[in-house]
């Protein structure tokens, strides 16, 4: 069975032991994957890749031999390596006549409404165009504080904020094991986890374990993210070459199945946890439109009420004043002022370019009754 023929957009992580080794890049098997993500765009994935290796390369490029780095070693390795990481994606890929985008992430971008807006923008819009965006951490920058430290949850946050339905980590394991099989040989491997409980938790190695950083642990925490918000993940050996063309002809793994619908997830999100920081009163035609499922343009608003900054919960209303929708909207409330009842093309004069013609755009917003629906599903 092909496991990645239900999906349509897959963020795929690539751990670093799979691209460098003792004498640097593994570049034959580098290729080969790039082959393989060539295929699958062209049957129409879109394809984001998060690649570690930025330390691991780096380090050998400055010559860093201790067997474990400072902070500050890695920072500056992280710093080398990734100009080298980059490079070696733009190469294999560019072979396809495929175009890479590079997208450093620290947490606040993928945890602050504002960021994380316009990075899924950005990452849609690559994706848009036919290119791969290649995404790590900004490992030289980031403190310990402000880090994930691993690309297993860095992968899940990246996955749910582009709502890519499957999330595929390639590391060393093909999957998760009933114990971890180092320690017990007659572990046995689990093809599919319906849900993540405690019993999950304790066959990874157990949350508390400091040892499996990195490793089956995170790798679980990146499977909690990623399922509560809809997207299913996968985990495979990609230690040969050609992973993902084995995963699609039927190559062992185990799959995390998502506990609720992305669009259910979405909604509950912004519906449920968010409060409202300002309101926008349109015109009778706006509200049909939205009913419609169209995006929320200035030229159907009539009043803007509160102060709020893009990325934020805004309610919609009608012209009598009931909530209609609610949703993430897409400028601060001086420049929502400015534009209100303009056309569209009008806008990027007002703003200056850069700035969208959608206040809120349809995928940010959410139908009030559509709210009782999310909850019924659910329920
Ligand atoms: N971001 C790190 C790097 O590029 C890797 C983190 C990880 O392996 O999970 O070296």
């Amino acid at each position: 069975m092909n496991a990645l023929a239900p999906y349509k957009r897959l963020t795929i992580k690539i751990g670093s032991a799979l691209l460098v080794d003792r004498s640097g890049l593994r570049s034959a098997w580098l290729a080969d994957l790039a082959a393989d993500i060539a295929e699958l765009q062209a049957k129409g994935a879109e394809i984001v890749i998060v690649s570690s290796g930025a330390i691991a390369l780096g380090r050998g490029l400055l010559g860093l031999q201790a067997p474990v780095l400072t902070l500050e070693q890695s920072q500056a390795a992280a710093s080398a390596g990734q100009i080298a990481l980059s490079q070696a994606w733009a190469e294999a890929l560019g072979r396809h006549g495929i175009v890479t985008g590079q997208i450093l992430i620290t947490p606040n971008i993928t945890e602050e409404r504002r960021y994380y807006l316009n990075a899924r923008t950005t990452i849609a819009t690559l994706l848009s165009l036919g290119a791969v965006p290649i995404i790590n951490e900004n490992d030289s920058v980031a403190t310990a504080e402000i880090r994930y430290g691993d690309n297993d949850r860095l992968s899940a946050r990246v996955a749910t904020m582009i709502e890519a339905e499957c999330l595929v980590l390639l590391s060393d394991v093909d999957g998760l094991y009933s114990a971890p099989p180092a320690k017990d040989p007659g572990a046995t491997h689990l093809p599919v986890v319906p849900s993540i409980t405690p019993a999950i938790e304790a066959m990874a190695g157990g949350a508390a374990s400091h040892l499996s950083r990195g490793g089956m642990t995170t790798k679980v925490e990146a499977g909690k993210i990623a399922t509560l918000a809809g997207t299913a993940m996968i985990i495979a050996k990609g230690t040969e070459p050609h992973p993902l063309r084995a995963l699609a002809e039927g190559g062992r793994h185990t799959l995390f199945q998502p506990v609720q619908s992305r669009a259910q997830a979405r909604k509950r999100w912004i519906m449920g946890t968010l409060q409202v920081a300002g309101t926008l009163q349109v015109d009778a035609g706006a509200a049909r439109a939205l009913r419609t499922g169209k995006s929320l343009l200035p030229i159907g608003v009539i009043q803007v009420f509160g102060a709020f900054e893009r990325g934020d919960a805004i309610a919609v209303t009608g012209p009598d004043g009931a909530e209609i929708a609610r949703g993430l909207v897409g400028l601060d409330s001086d420049e929502a002022r400015l534009v209100m009842g303009k056309r569209s093309d009008t806008v990027v004069e007002l703003l200056g370019a850069g700035n969208r013609a959608e206040l809120v755009h349809r995928d940010n917003l959410v139908l009030v009754g559509a709210k009782e629906e999310a909850d019924h599903e659910l329920s």
